[in-house]
């Protein structure tokens, strides 16, 4: 008789949830896919985010994990979707004249990539549809778990039914209901994946089987969006093979290129500089001025600059460590439900992505089955938990780079030391 094939559920579809399903339907396991969200793909669904789809970079890291999904086509779809960013353009004004100055990533040249975060997510997506052995249930919120006797609990929501996204859309939402009535459905698995973001259920599940160290911080920053839109001749405004970055001290101003000619732009600053610009709207246009040359008027006329300030939400940023990932050979977290971390470093989901390549070598190398499985979680939550918390704290340390050390002489003279 042929052997029953592993029922695997994956909660969560965002990228590395979307990634961990290929992986696990690629080894020929029953797939079943809940998202509390709508199918992005679908445009009656509440977006992610709030403006744009939010840009990411994109490095080898992440790339590496699509590799080896064995989709060749994926990682093309994916890659003729990104631009190349080949260093950092630092801008600054000096005696009253602006200035761009380039810093080359790599001395062979190589780049990370700016994506789409939304369009990244929909070929994963489109990828996973075509296979036969994946089921899709989007607007299910996982609720309950109990993984001794491997069963969950899903709240299956009404179509459309609005999200709450006042904590970080890009970091987990929990969601709750807003109108109509949900149903309760129970789910029986052989092994779940939890990719569901860093206010992940999985999570708070999982502490209740498992001992679970946890440690969670939101630093002093928040973080707001913003667009530059294509020049009048619609042309980049800017050197669209570039992330640029408008230090500013304890505040910066970052703007990451996109197909469509525009930029995303991100301003990260304490929060009580935001409460201070908020309490005097006022001053927005002068602050930008003063903080960020070139940018008010050149590159967002001013009154869209002060539209976007006041209409875009200020979010806060998380960074979690916690270990162990998983309980015996039932459920493991991956992605920011395991590591969420602050973007600085631009690794937060190709770290996530890497998390799934990882897992599924350590599976590869052991038998099918509970025994198997349970000493590969174990290999991978030992591996993984310095590797995560080392990126972690990497990235924490690159803000104070970008923000501040990217333009101070100490650090180009540190640089040109290193150099020699
Ligand atoms: P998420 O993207 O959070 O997806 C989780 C999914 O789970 C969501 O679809 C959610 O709806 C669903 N979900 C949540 N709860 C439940 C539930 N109870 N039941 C079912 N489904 C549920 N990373 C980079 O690599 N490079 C960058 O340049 C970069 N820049 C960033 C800039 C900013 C401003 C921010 C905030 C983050 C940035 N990141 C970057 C980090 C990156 O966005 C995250 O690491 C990545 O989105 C994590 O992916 P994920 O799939 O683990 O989680």
């Amino acid at each position: 008789m042929a052997e029953k094939a592993t029922k695997t559920v994956v909660i969560g579809a965002g990228p590395v949830g979307a990634l961990a399903a290929l992986y696990a339907a690629n080894r020929g396991h029953d797939v079943e896919v809940y998202e509390l969200r709508g199918d992005l793909r679908d445009p009656s669904t509440t977006p992610l985010n709030f403006t744009k789809s939010i840009n990411l970079a994109l490095s080898e890291r992440g790339i590496n994990a699509m590799r080896k999904a064995n989709h060749p086509k994926l990682l093309d779809a994916v890659l003729a979707e990104t631009l190349p960013m080949y260093g950092r353009m630092i801008h600054g004004e000096n005696h009253g004249e602006l200035f761009e100055t380039s810093q080359e990533y790599d001395v062979y040249g190589r780049s990370i990539r700016a994506v789409d975060r939304a369009g990244l997510n929909k070929r994963l997506l489109d990828d996973l549809e075509r296979m036969p052995n994946v089921k899709f249930f989007f607007n299910h919120k996982l609720t309950g778990a109990d993984f001794k006797k491997r069963k969950a609990w899903m709240e299956k929501r009404p179509k459309n039914q609005r999200t709450d996204h006042a904590q970080n859309p890009t970091q987990g939402a929990s969601g709750h209901e807003t109108e109509g009535r949900a149903t309760e459905i129970e789910v029986s698995f052989d092994f779940m994946i939890g990719c569901d973001g860093a206010h992940s259920a999985v999570r708070y599940h999982l502490m209740k089987f498992a001992r679970m160290s946890y440690q969670q911080e939101y630093i002093d920053t928040l973080w707001c969006e913003f667009q530059i839109g294509p020049s009048a001749s619609g042309e980049f405004q800017l050197s669209p093979n570039h992330l640029h970055i408008w230090p500013g001290g304890d505040l910066m101003f970052i703007a990451i290129p996109s197909l469509d000619k525009s930029f995303t732009c991100t301003l990260f600053m304490p929060a009580e500089k935001f409460t201070s610009l908020d309490n005097n709207p006022a001053n927005v246009l002068a602050f930008f001025n003063d903080s960020f040359p070139g940018v008010a008027g050149k590159l967002i006329p001013e009154p869209e600059l002060q539209r976007q300030y006041s209409e875009n939400p200020h979010l806060p940023l998380i960074s979690i460590k916690c270990t162990p990932y998983h309980f015996g050979s039932s459920v493991i977290i991956l992605g920011d439900a395991a590591h969420a971390m602050v973007p600085f470093y631009g690794q937060g989901m190709n770290a996530g992505l890497e998390d799934v390549r990882v897992l599924f070598e350590f599976l590869d190398r052991e038998k099918d089955g509970v025994e198997g499985r349970a000493k590969a979680l174990q290999a991978y939550t030992d591996q993984r938990t310095p590797d995560a918390a080392a990126i972690n704290d990497l990235a924490l340390r690159n803000y104070r780079e970008m923000r501040s050390d990217v333009r101070s002489p100490l650090y180009r003279a540190r640089k040109w030391l290193e150099e020699r």
